[in-house]
Formats: C-alpha cells, sequence, structure tokens
C-alpha cells in the first residue's frame, strides 16, 4: 500500500529548520520537542526523521535502525522527564493516525504526557 507524504507538513518544517522548535532529544534518526500547546506538565511529541505519516507506515518502512533509535528515544525522553515507572509516576503515550484518530499533524509523532494523572480514556 502507498502512503501520501505531505512534506510541507509542520513537523517535516520543523526537521528543515524552517520553523524553530523547544528541543528536548536529537539522536540520529529522530527529533524530541515540546508541544505548542502542552495538555499537562510533560508533554513532549517524539517524532522520526524520516518521512512517514504514521506508525503503520513507519513500521512497515523504517530501517531497524531507525526503528530502534525512535523506541529508545521516546524512553530516553520518559527519562528525561523524570516520568518513567523507575523513578517517577508513569506516563501515557499516544500516536494519532488518520481521520478517524484525528491526526492534525501527517507526520508520526509520539505524544508523551506526564506530570500530572491522566484520568481514563474514553474515546
Ligand atoms: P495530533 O492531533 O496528534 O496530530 O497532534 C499534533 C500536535 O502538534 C498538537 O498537540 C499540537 O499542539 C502540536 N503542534 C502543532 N504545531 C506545533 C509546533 O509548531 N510545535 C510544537 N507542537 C506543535
Amino acid at each position: 500500500m502507498a502512503y501520501d507524504y505531505d512534506d510541507q507538513n509542520i513537523f517535516a518544517k520543523i526537521l528543515r529548520g524552517e520553523i524553530p522548535n523547544q528541543t528536548v532529544l536529537e539522536t540520529e534518526h529522530t527529533l524530541a520537542f515540546r508541544d505548542i500547546e502542552p495538555q499537562a506538565p510533560t508533554h513532549v511529541l517524539v517524532i522520526p526523521k524520516g518521512s512517514y505519516v504514521s506508525y503503520d507506515h513507519f513500521a512497515a518502512q523504517a530501517s531497524d535502525a531507525e526503528i530502534i533509535d525512535f523506541t529508545r528515544a521516546i524512553a530516553k525522553v520518559c527519562e528525561m522527564e523524570g516520568v518513567t515507572l523507575s523513578a517517577g509516576e508513569g506516563f501515557r503515550m499516544i500516536s494519532n493516525a488518520g481521520a478517524h484518530g484525528v491526526q492534525e499533524v501527517p507526520h508520526l509523532h509520539v505524544h508523551i504526557l506526564g506530570g500530572r494523572p491522566m484520568g481514563r480514556m474514553v474515546q
């Protein structure tokens, strides 16, 4: 299946340095930065540097190196933000995809939310 990637999306512009961001962590294949409208004391977005629309796109087409780097970067951000189970009170990770997932920015991103109880997910 073909995935349509729009290289004019806002996170593509962040990756090209056309829009500023508050970087939390940068690795070879991954960038993590603060959400512009934080929903919790910790609200960080983690994105692969590659052009992937969604998690399913990434899992299907990214290299093992990209996938490992992305996975570890998410955990590293949780550690840096003090929300891991080993050092803190926990966190929520969410990745919205497509229309039903209500994805606003069509570049794969994982939201890391923490620093307060999140409440039950009801929708
Ligand atoms: P989505 O609904 O899962 O696609 O979430 C997109 C997220 O990107 C939202 O939480 C927005 O607040 C966030 N966002 C949009 N533009 C920017 C930006 O320029 N910098 C950081 N976060 C942004």
